[in-house]
């Protein structure tokens, strides 16, 4: 947690004027991977790592926006905004200006300074937390009250739209609407949600596997069209279905020969998936943590055999994660082939957990990895 008195000291010495305040959380996705775009279901909880904002107006018609974690401010005209990004951080920040332009609303000259302690491009959504952080200063300068859900969907189109980056609606959502010492079982057909309370005496370990295996981006692409063929082939026989969402396992059982091996292994991945999203949310709800560990052990299974996004490192990571005295649950996390695993551990154990998974992964792969110890946190406020 940065102190936010240093953010308003470092907008105070940037502008001269006192600043409003405000953050928003990154986060870590407990269970539900490549379920958003079949219209699943999700599980994330906000983390206590945060981006924060301080704002305030400028006479001139000018836009300034500082970034403690780049070390460099741009300049914009809030009279001639662009329309696409340019490749460089502050297009989040920007992209989000840009949408609320698009809405209707006049921007005004403004001075905005970012800083945070997500770490950046390691899965755990500093990108959102930027966005949502940057939505929240905007809208207070402007006098409005968008609520949370929309504010989420207009930062996602900031990312679609602006940034150019094709991501779905949970990590905006998740850092606009958390409560502390809960995830939230988000719905993405409609964004209806509900909240699962993790109980006091667990913790979230983090852990960076450090790699991001460089197929990422072609095998999400080959990964989607095989989640449609699967979906194609059902939908023939069964005309309600128009999502992965609507199918079932008796569906794949009928008629998963019409499909080629891999959309019947991708199609067999999303459909329990999403039953294991909701199974897991009702496992905290009853606090049967027991039940949590087996659908998150089940879930990295399903995500490596028959969704094949894992790696070895992150099959390591889990692996020796299951040998630790206090693990609850442990899977990857994230888009695949690479990035951070997210383990439920027993609080009382948690240090120690820590240390051994750090140095045991350490030990097998060579890589040091960066591991962070986290709880449920609550949503984006104003901090007075
Ligand atoms: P992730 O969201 O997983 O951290 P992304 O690649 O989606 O990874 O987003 C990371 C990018 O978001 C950074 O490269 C930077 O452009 C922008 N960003 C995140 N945090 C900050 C920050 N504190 N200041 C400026 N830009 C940031
Ligand atoms: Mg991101």
């Amino acid at each position: 947690m940065l102190d936010p008195k240093h953010i308003r000291t470092l907008h105070k010495n940037r502008t001269g004027n006192e600043p409003a305040l405000f953050l928003a959380p990154g986060r870590v996705n407990i269970i539900g991977e490549h379920t958003d775009y079949a219209e699943g279901f999700v599980l994330p909880a906000a983390i206590e790592f945060a981006t924060y904002t301080a704002i305030s107006p400028r006479a001139d018609g000018k836009i300034t926006i500082y970034s403690e974690n780049f070390n460099e401010e741009k300049v914009f005209d809030a009279a001639t905004l662009p329309s696409k990004g340019s490749g460089h951080w502050s297009d989040y920040p920007l992209g989000v200006v840009a949408i609320f332009a698009g809405e209707g609303h006049t921007i005004p000259g403004f001075a905005l300074t970012i800083a945070g302690d997500v770490p950046l491009g390691s899965g755990l959504s500093s990108s959102a937390s930027v966005e949502i952080a940057t939505a929240l200063a905007l809208s207070s300068l402007l006098g409005i009250d968008y609520t949370r859900p929309k504010l989420a969907r207009l930062c996602q189109r900031a990312e679609n739209e602006f940034v150019g980056a094709n991501c779905g609606i949970m990590d905006q959502f998740i850092s606009a609407n958390a409560e502390a010492n809960h995830a939230l079982l988000l719905d993405c057909r409609d964004l209806s949600f509900r909240y699962a309370p993790i109980p006091d005496g667990v913790a979230l370990i983090i852990a960076n596997t450090m790699v991001r295996h460089s197929v990422a981006g072609g095998e999400y692409t080959s990964r989607r069209a095989e989640v449609e063929e699967a979906c194609a082939v059902i939908a023939r026989h069964r005309s309600g279905v128009r999502f992965l969402r609507d199918a079932t396992l008796d569906d794949l059982a009928q008629w998963g020969s019409e499909m080629s091996p891999n959309a019947l292994k991708r199609g067999r991945h999303v459909i329990g998936e999403n039953l294991r999203t909701v199974a897991a949310a009702d496992a905290l709800t009853n606090g049967n943590l027991a039940e949590l560990g087996r659908l998150m052990a089940e879930a990295h299974k399903s995500y490596s055999e028959d969704f094949e996004a894992s790696c070895t490192e992150a099959d390591t990571m889990v692996a020796l994660a299951n040998k630790i005295p206090g693990l609850i649950g442990a899977r990857l996390t994230g888009g695949g082939f690479g990035g951070c695993t997210v383990n439920l551990v027993e609080e009382a154990q948690a240090e120690n957990f820590a240390a051994q998974l750090k140095e045991h992964y350490k030990n097998t792969t060579g890589i040091t990895p960066e591991i962070h110890r986290t709880k449920a946190a609550g949503g984006a406020h104003r901090i007075d």
